[in-house]
C-alpha cells in the first residue's frame, strides 16, 4: 500500500486517479484549489487538501500536514495543469506567464518541497503529467505545448539527478481524456479573444482546437485505472502514453516530413488557403 499525493483533484484526470489509487488500496491525498470538489473523494476514503500549486506557502504547509499525519510520501502525481490557446501572435503575456507558473514551475516547486518526505519512502516515484501536445506542435495551442515540452525536460533531468537518492520519476504524456480541460481552455480565450484580432475569422479553428482533445477522448476512469496498473508495476516505464492519439501524435511528429506535417496541421485548422486583410 503507496501513500499518493495527487494535485489538481477537482475533476478530470486528476479526480478519477485519486478514485483509482483508492480503490487499488492505496492511501491517497488528494488535493485541490476548491476542497469542496473533493467530497466525493473523502467519502471513498481518500484524504483531501486544499492547495493552489502554484502558492509556494500554501505548498509547505500542505506538506507538513502531510508529514505530520502520513510520514512519507510514495508516490508523488503533479496533475495539476491548464491550458492556455489562441494565436502566439496575441496570447497576453500574463496568460503566458499563469500557463508556465502552473505547468512547468509548479510542479517542480511542489517535488523540490515534497523531496525529504519522498526519501522517506523505500521506492519513492515522482509522476510529472505531461502531454502528447509536449511533443508534437499543433497551431493555436503556443502555450500549452511549450509548456509540456519543458515539464517533459525538466523530467528527464529529475529522472538522471535523482535516481542517486532512489526516487523514480516517470513522465506521462497522455493523448485524449475526458475531462474538463477543454472548456476551461476555451472560456480562457473568451477572457481575451476579440472581433479586432486578425485572427478572427479563424475563431472557429482556435476553439475547435482547444476542444480537440475531447473529441473521442478516452474516458479518464478508464485512463486512471490503466495509469495506476502501469505505476504499480515492479519497474514502471520511464515513459508511459496513454489515451486517444497517445501514440499516432508522437508517431506523426517523428515520421511525417516537417512540410508534409505542416500541411496537414494548417488544414486542419484553417490556416492552408487562408489569406489574412
Ligand atoms: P481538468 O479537468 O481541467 O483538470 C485540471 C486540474 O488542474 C483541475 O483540478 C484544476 O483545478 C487543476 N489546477 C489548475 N490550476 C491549478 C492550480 N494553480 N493549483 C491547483 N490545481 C490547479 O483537465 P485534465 O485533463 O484532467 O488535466 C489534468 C492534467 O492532465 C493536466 O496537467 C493536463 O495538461 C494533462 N493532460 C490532459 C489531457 C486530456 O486530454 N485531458 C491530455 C494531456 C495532458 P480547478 O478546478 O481549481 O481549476
Amino acid at each position: 500500500m503507496s501513500i499518493v499525493v495527487i494535485t489538481g483533484c477537482s475533476t478530470g484526470i486528476g479526480h478519477a486517479l485519486a478514485a483509482a489509487f483508492a480503490a487499488h488500496g492505496d492511501t491517497v491525498v488528494a488535493t485541490a484549489r476548491n476542497p469542496d470538489t473533493l467530497a466525493d473523494l473523502a467519502e471513498a476514503g481518500c484524504d483531501t487538501l486544499a492547495l493552489d500549486v502554484t502558492d509556494e506557502v500554501a505548498v509547505e504547509q500542505c506538506l507538513r500536514e502531510i508529514g505530520a499525519h502520513h510520514g512519507r510520501i510514495d508516490i508523488l502525481v503533479n496533475n495539476a495543469g491548464l491550458a492556455t490557446m489562441g494565436p502566439v501572435a496575441e496570447i497576453p503575456a500574463e496568460q503566458v506567464r499563469r500557463q508556465f507558473e502552473t505547468n512547468v514551475v509548479a510542479p517542480l516547486t511542489v517535488t523540490q518541497k515534497a523531496l525529504p518526505l519522498l526519501r522517506r519512502a523505500g521506492h519513492p516515484m515522482v509522476v510529472n503529467m505531461g502531454s502528447v501536445s509536449g511533443i508534437l506542435t499543433t497551431p493555436f495551442a503556443g502555450p500549452y505545448c511549450a509548456s509540456k515540452a519543458a515539464l517533459h525536460k525538466l523530467s528527464d533531468a529529475l529522472r538522471l539527478e535523482l535516481a542517486p537518492f532512489g526516487v523514480r520519476v516517470v513522465t506521462v504524456q497522455p493523448g485524449g481524456v475526458s475531462s474538463k480541460l477543454g472548456d476551461n481552455a476555451a472560456a480562457q480565450i473568451d477572457g481575451w479573444l476579440t472581433e479586432d484580432s486578425a485572427y478572427a475569422p479563424l475563431r472557429k479553428a482556435i476553439y475547435g482546437r482547444a476542444r480537440a482533445q475531447q473529441k473521442g477522448a478516452m474516458p479518464a476512469a478508464d485512463f486512471a485505472r490503466e495509469l495506476v496498473a502501469a505505476l504499480h508495476r515492479p519497474r514502471p516505464r520511464n515513459v508511459i502514453r496513454l489515451g486517444t492519439g497517445s501514440r499516432l501524435l508522437p508517431f506523426l511528429q517523428r515520421w511525417v516530413p516537417i512540410p508534409r506535417r505542416d500541411r496537414m496541421l494548417k488544414r486542419r485548422f484553417g490556416l492552408l488557403d487562408w489569406k489574412p486583410d
